[in-house]
């Protein structure tokens, strides 16, 4: 998911709607805004679809008046899944002693269902299925007297990923959690204003300048007026944020933890055209996601790249559509082969990972139809053998193709000449790290690939699954 707060600025609504447009690629089924107006109070409006087929109507940006607004750009990872309930759309809105607040989540809470059986023991009303709304109700029942107290109080116990910006009648907080699993960055808008974003690309839309990221554990709380202070309301821990964001889930043009998002892709190419190399006459994207690390690879394998698949740039990512049925369906209506490129070619295909391996299969069929010679295909992350619970959508283990087979076997299993991952050191030198990943201590969560979970998920081993 994505999330954006401003304050401090006439028509804040219109500064989220921006923001939340340029991280669309962080969730595509919904997206909600949430304003506050000293005459009007506190007004929200949650749809499904697209921002700019929404938030851009001047009949509802009307309703969404004030200086201070937050917003958030929804894909379902925890709650219902699928067909997403209105109600599961986000902000969150609460009304208690001090006036109410409204939240914005992204991440996964991974004790959410031991702390919604306790709460609802205890009275609390629940709107919605989603697990961020746990944390409306622990601020609804703290005993700390202002809302920035009870939302500490509220997110010490709360275990897993959570960066969130939230909004009181005066203030705009946003708050990481204690390793910074997922981003969240500070922007200055003019001389007075604030804005929060999951990403530095959605500063750039509004014009904001890029300040600094919320530190893993930090608690910033911003006044109209523009006043910023900043707390630790938790135990230190080291930091460890996703490094599947790198890969893929930001957008390209972010800087993520200091560093061009783009480059680290590109370098992951560099780093896999010197860990597997292979002779071919091609190096081509799977796009967009496999384009930065396909471009890396062909500048050090000095492979000629091209645009061997083309994207439809009207489909939104595939994975994100939320059946296995659309999914597949997806595949075709998204990409095309360029045959006049490919006939007669040995292909290097450069994507970012394998999931399913529903994608790659459909893919190497469309290359071998339009008159391949080889297919090989270069992936940008290690195999993805374990399912994330912090926030990425991955499905349940046994879907994993890597959790049930060899990378030998799958190449085997998609049918094409060779198949490479990136070693979980060569993806820490792409990072930065040049000895690669320290096994001790890894300096990022990486457990879709390592298995080595940050934060036990404490619900999911309730209910069976194995570490
Ligand atoms: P597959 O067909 O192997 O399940 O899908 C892999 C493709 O889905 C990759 O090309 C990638 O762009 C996209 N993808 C990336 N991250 C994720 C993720 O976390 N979950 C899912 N399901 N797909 C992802
Ligand atoms: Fe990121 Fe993977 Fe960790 Fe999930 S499990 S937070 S996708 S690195
Ligand atoms: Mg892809």
């Amino acid at each position: 998911c994505g999330v954006f707060g401003v304050v401090g600025i006439a028509d804040a609504a219109n500064f989220v709607a921006l923001g939340l447009h340029a991280l669309q690629h962080r969730g595509q089924e919904a997206g909600g805004i949430v304003t506050y107006d000293a005459e009007e109070g506190f007004n929200s409006a949650r749809r499904f679809g697209y921002v700019r087929d929404n938030f851009t109507k001047a009949s509802l940006m009307e309703t969404l008046p004030g200086s201070l607004s937050i917003g958030h750009v929804r894909y379902s990872t925890a709650g219902s899944k699928g067909n997403t309930a209105i109600r599961d759309v986000q902000p969150f809105f609460g009304e208690f002693s001090m006036g109410g607040a409204a939240i914005a989540h992204n991440g996964n809470i991974t004790n959410a269902d031991a702390l919604r059986r306790e709460l609802i023991e205890r009275g609390s009303i629940f709107q919605s299925s989603s697990d961020s709304e746990c944390i409306i109700h622990l601020m609804a029942r703290s005993l700390q007297k202002n809302i920035p107290e009870r939302m500490k109080d509220a997110l010490r116990r709360v275990e897993g990923a959570f960066s969130v910006v939230a909004m009181t009648r005066t203030k705009l907080i946003g708050v990481r959690d204690p390793m910074g699993v997922r981003p969240l960055v500070l922007g200055k808008v003019g001389d007075h204003g604030w804005a929060l974003s999951s990403e530095t690309c959605a500063l750039d839309i509004i014009g904001a300048e890029f300040i600094r990221e919320i530190e893993p554990g930090e608690m910033v709380v911003i006044t109209e007026e523009g006043g910023l202070e900043s707390f630790h309301p938790f135990e230190r821990r080291p930091s460890r944020f996703c490094i599947f964001e790198h890969v893929y889930f930001s957008r390209p043009d972010s800087i993520q933890g200091g560093q061009s998002v783009y480059e680290t892709r590109r370098q992951i190419g560099v780093e896999l055209a010197k860990e597997s190399p292979v002779e071919a006459d091609l190096v081509c994207p799977v796009p967009d996601s496999g384009t930065p690390a396909a471009i890396g690879f062909s500048q050090e394998s000095g492979i000629p790249y091209a645009m061997g698949i083309i994207r439809n740039q009207y489909m939104g990512r595939t994975f994100i559509e939320p059946t296995e049925q659309i999914r597949n369906m997806g595949v075709r209506l998204k990409l095309n082969v360029n045959r006049a490129l490919i006939e007669g070619k040995r292909v290097i295909l450069v994507d970012d990972s394998v999931v399913r391996g529903t994608t790659s299969r459909k893919i190497k069929d469309m290359i071998l139809d339009a008159g391949a010679k080889e297919v090989h295909f270069r992936i940008a992350s290690p195999p993805t053998a374990w399912p994330c619970f912090y926030g990425v959508d991955t499905p349940e283990r046994e879907k994993l193709l890597a959790s049930q087979m060899t990378p030998e076997e799958m190449a085997g299993y998609l049918g094409v000449n060779s198949l490479k991952f990136i070693s979980l050191d060569g993806l820490y030198r792409a990072v930065g790290e040049k000895n690669g990943r320290n096994p001790k201590a890894p300096s990022y969560c990486d457990a879709c690939f390592s298995g080595e979970y940050p934060v036990a998920p404490s619900d999911m081993i309730e209910k069976g699954f194995e570490l």
